[in-house]
């Protein structure tokens, strides 16, 4: 067991790396430690997690009263307090802005497709969570449905959580998120995805167990989305029984089909 000298220490190590590869910005974020039952400690607002010292941080007590510090505690404690309730297995909590995977909770896009084995047996996929402002109750309320099920959650509008065993599991937990954000983007930028099939992912979360993962992959809610349920190919052709060719689309491609015409005959007139 670590002395809270050395969980000082990891936040702002942890802090640093953070904003060392601009997952946070000026002040944004905020890390926590479960020190016991009864403490948690955690950084101060206002202040740069890439510059913090370990006298910085602040205790306190699970009613998000301050008992050690001079500073005052993160705005987003309330976060912190809900994710120790919930989950009594967490013990380290990271709440970053990393860009590509904020990017994708400001489009209002989960990242909840099987596109990687290894995310699937990680995460099992990475929900999208209202969006509510920030350091209110609302956002603890958006939250609180998905907490119990995921260990990394997308927060729209704003950011992204991650918690796990430790800080360490935690702060890993936000490098996978942004990782695969990145890698889901790239998909796009492809314009193609091949998605893992329902029997796929579940092989990987029977694996998940081997791995010692024991959260729960939210499946037959559409988390993560598989091949099974994937919309068919784009304007995808038939043969029907008249001789005629038939094409299938989906309605967003033939409101997107209609808006060209449209378009092309006022230029016309
Ligand atoms: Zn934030």
């Amino acid at each position: 067991m670590k002395s809270e000298r050395q969980y000082r220490e990891d936040i702002c190590r942890f802090g640093k790396l953070l904003h060392d590869r601009s997952y946070i910005a000026a002040t944004d974020g905020n890390l926590s430690v479960r020190l016991d039952s009864d403490a948690i400690l955690c950084t101060p607002t206002m202040m740069s997690k890439g510059m913090m010292e370990p006298e910085d941080l602040v205790v306190v007590n699970l009613a998000g009263r301050r008992v050690i510090g001079r500073r005052n505690v993160s705005s987003e404690i309330a976060m912190h307090l809900l994710i120790y309730k919930l989950r009594p297995d967490v013990h380290g909590i990271v709440h970053a802005h990393p860009p590509t995977a904020t990017g994708y909770a400001a489009a209002g896009l989960p990242l909840n497709q099987a596109l990687v084995s290894e995310i699937v047996i990680s995460l099992g996929c990475i929900p999208l969570a209202r969006y509510a402002t920030p350091g209110t109750a609302e956002l603890t309320q958006a939250l609180e449905p998905l907490v119990p099920d995921y260990d990394a959650i997308l927060m729209a509008n704003h950011g992204v959580v991650t918690y796990g065993a430790d800080l360490l599991q935690a702060y890993m937990k936000m490098e996978t998120v942004e990782h695969f954000a990145c890698i889901t983007m790239v998909t796009h930028l492809l314009g193609r995805q091949q998605l893992l099939s329902g029997e796929d992912v579940r092989k990987l979360v029977v694996a998940r167990e081997r791995y010692g993962i024991s959260t729960p992959v939210q499946q037959g809610v559409g988390c993560p989305v598989t091949a099974d349920a994937q919309a068919p190919p784009v304007a995808h052709a038939s043969a029907a029984e008249d001789g005629q060719e038939r094409f299938s689309v989906t309605r967003e491609e033939l409101m997107s089909i209609v808006k060209d015409a449209v378009r092309n005959t006022k230029r016309r007139w």
